[in-house]
């Protein structure tokens, strides 16, 4: 399979080829089409796979200039070091130069992530912790929200996040598509995506 069998829009193919992917990896074939087409989707992938691109790509491609605050698109993910990555690979796939991204995580001083949500954003990235601060001091609103991602589901668990991930989660409109990536699926997974995912696909890699 070649990227242009995913039929994406072009502002997002002609990212994709300035980043020099040619083919979609195993979890993004798998991953892609089923939430191009606004399902639930359950990705099951060890880092390295290229699972970041596979949960941008089908929210980069419904990406529209817009006039709304935002964010529209929510990532949470384990640490400071994956929101980063993620942010670039956000930017680097990016369909327009209007399109923004702001990472959010704890150890760190709040103004540059104040500034970027008070300008308002596309999607937000960023560890649970820090993203429920933000909601609870007012500083970022998930109403607009359509997309949302958990990645690394397990570990943002074994770090002690699921009381955050529901907390964030419940401040999101129902009226949303999930996707959840996770290396594993344990029980304690599987009970987050009995509440908060709708009839999801399950992929395995
Ligand atoms: P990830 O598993 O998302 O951390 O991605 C691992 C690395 O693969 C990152 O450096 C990506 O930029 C790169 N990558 C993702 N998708 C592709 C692709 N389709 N072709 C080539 N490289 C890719």
């Amino acid at each position: 399979m070649i990227f242009a069998d995913l039929q994406l829009m072009r502002p997002l193919m002609d990212a994709i080829n300035a980043a020099g992917y040619k083919h979609p990896t195993p979890i993004q074939e798998a991953v892609i089409p089923p939430a191009l087409r606004g399902k639930d989707v359950i990705g099951q992938a060890q880092t390295g796979t290229g699972k970041t691109a596979a949960f941008l790509i089908p929210f980069l491609n419904r990406w529209r200039p817009h006039k709304l605050k935002g964010p529209i698109g929510v990532v949470m993910t384990p640490t400071r070091e994956l929101a980063l990555q993620i942010a670039n690979e956000a930017e680097k796939l990016a369909p327009s130069s209007q399109f923004r991204c702001v990472p959010v995580y704890g150890g760190t001083g709040m103004q540059r992530q104040l500034t970027g949500l008070t300008r308002g954003c596309d999607l937000v990235v960023g560890t649970p912790g820090r993203m429920l601060d933000h909601l609870q001091r007012g500083s970022m609103s998930l109403a607009q929200v359509r997309y949302a991602v958990l990645d690394e589901a397990d570990r943002m668990l074994d770090i002690g996040f699921r009381d955050d991930i529901e907390r964030i989660l419940k401040r999101c409109p129902t009226e949303r598509q999930t996707l959840l990536m996770s290396a594993t699926v344990p029980d304690s997974i599987k009970r987050l995506v009995n509440r908060y995912m709708k009839d999801p696909v399950h992929l395995h890699m």
